[in-house]
């Protein structure tokens, strides 16, 4: 993991927030290569999960809402970790997470045992809406994107004329005052869930919880997490929360151990119900055809941003040994990122800076590819030290610009460019004007 870790911050992918003072715990900043990286899994989720499909929309909902969503959902009251403070140093730790030594608990801090009583903590944020500081103007900074799709049912509904099933997707900050963040990004106190609320009778809830199951596997096989890294534990009677009739956890094998990636839970119709006692007001359905009104069910699919992004990153972190030109014994790190999710697509290189003619196709090149994907240009250094940068960042293709491709070794190379594969290392000769198409059918 610390290799890991030490790449994110060398090649600008993660960085602790706030660092020239200290940083702030819980809380992380995502550099050029984790921005586009973050930027390329979300709108994947939102290509499939939303653009191809027909019965789905989308929302973005603000991340403050009034305080009696979160009295109706239950956050107010239960939204908590039963925590103990440690009296010997006054550290606070999650009752169920605490180190035993001969079944006694002790601080994981200090090791000592004079430990209070479990209590409920709430891990809502609080804030206020307005100057006063009242109880009244007291507002939560949403602990989960969720609660935004089921006060807008009715709207969405309307608006959008879907039939049963549908659903609602949505992509957002979530923040929970976790007591312990750690894992480096893995729990965080600001984060990013994508989550899907997906509407149904109740007779259809159980199967199309198995539905989404093999929908999500799917799509982690299609972001380069084979089925054979996900763990899926089918969250048994008495363990689920009590509304729910069916979850599964999918859980990757991380390098700190096997952790949960997202949530896929069959909530029944607790939500609205919840929310039509609390407001007051009908979200019921109306079946047209068969002139029934009833209270839609729910799956829901809830994966989180930067937990599928470690994810990425720890399947994608590989070393190996190399021979370089000179027969030297080398090891290349590599992020071998699938193409769709790599945060650039394309280096492109001219073979030596000092020359006009190859500096001039190679800008050439970048700025043709540049409006279809992101391509990195770049002069400086030896060839092969331009490779292993981008190897190490995940460009899946490295296009360069030699003397054959401006002509001078006669027509038949005029215009052809070597394409450089990062996991075979191979290269090969192609057309220049077979590039953005090769390129765009890989990254896709
Ligand atoms: P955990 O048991 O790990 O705290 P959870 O079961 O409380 O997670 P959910 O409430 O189901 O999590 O949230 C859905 C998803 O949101 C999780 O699967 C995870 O990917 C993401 N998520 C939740 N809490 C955090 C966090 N503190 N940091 C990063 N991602 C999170």
């Amino acid at each position: 993991m610390e290799k890991i870790v030490s790449l994110c911050k060398r090649r600008g992918f993660v960085f602790q927030s706030s660092e020239i003072y200290g940083g702030l715990n819980g809380f992380w900043d995502y550099g050029p290569m984790g921005v586009e990286l973050k930027r390329n899994l979300k709108d994947y989720w939102w290509r499939r999960m939303v653009h191809e499909r027909d019965d789905m929309v989308g929302m973005d909902g603000s991340i403050i809402m009034n305080r009696a969503v979160w009295r109706a959902s239950g956050h107010e009251e239960t939204f908590s970790d039963p925590m103990v403070d440690c009296k010997t140093c006054k550290s606070r730790h999650r009752a169920d997470q605490l180190p035993r030594k001969d079944d006694v608990p002790y601080c994981p801090n200090c090791g000592g045992r004079d430990l209070t009583e479990p209590r409920a903590f709430n891990l809502m944020f609080k804030s206020h809406a307005g100057p006063l500081e009242t109880d009244e103007n007291l507002v939560y900074l949403r602990p989960e994107t969720a609660q935004a799709m089921f006060v807008q049912f009715k709207n969405i509904l309307e608006t959008s004329r879907k039939k049963l099933p549908f659903g609602i997707a949505q992509i957002g900050k979530a923040f929970r005052n976790e007591i312990n963040p750690r894992n480096y990004t893995f729990r965080s106190r600001e984060f990013e869930q994508m989550e899907v609320e997906y509407f149904c009778r109740a007779e259809d809830g159980l199967a199309l919880t198995d539905y989404w199951l093999e929908e999500r596997l799917k799509f982690y096989e299609d972001i380069g997490i084979p089925r054979a890294k996900i763990r899926i534990n089918d969250i048994p009677d008495g363990e689920r929360a009590f509304y729910s009739k069916k979850t599964y956890d999918l859980e990757y094998e991380f390098p700190f151990g096997v952790s949960e990636l997202e949530g896929i839970a069959y909530r029944t119709d607790y939500d609205l119900s919840k929310h039509m006692q609390h407001s007051g007001k009908p979200l019921e359905y109306f079946d047209e055809e068969k002139k029934e009104k009833f209270v839609p069910h729910v799956v829901e699919p809830s994966a989180g941003v930067d937990r599928t992004t470690l994810a990425l990153l720890c399947e994608a972190f590989d070393e190996e040994e190399v021979t370089d030109e000179k027969g030297q014994k080398e090891v290349r790190t590599v992020l071998r990122f699938h193409p769709r999710m790599a945060p650039v697509k394309c280096g492109v290189f001219p073979l030596l800076k000092n020359k006009p003619a190859l500096v001039e196709k190679a800008r050439a090149i970048a700025v043709a590819l540049r409006p279809h994907m992101m391509t990195f240009y770049d002069e400086a250094g030896a060839i092969g030290r331009r490779y292993r940068r981008q190897d190490e960042i995940g460009t899946p293709f490295c296009v360069t610009v030699d003397f054959d491709t401006i002509g001078e070794n006669g027509p038949e190379k005029h215009d052809t460019v070597t394409l450089r594969n990062r996991d075979s290392m191979q290269q090969e000769r192609i057309p220049v004007s077979e590039l953005r198409a090769r390129l765009e059918a890989a990254v896709f």
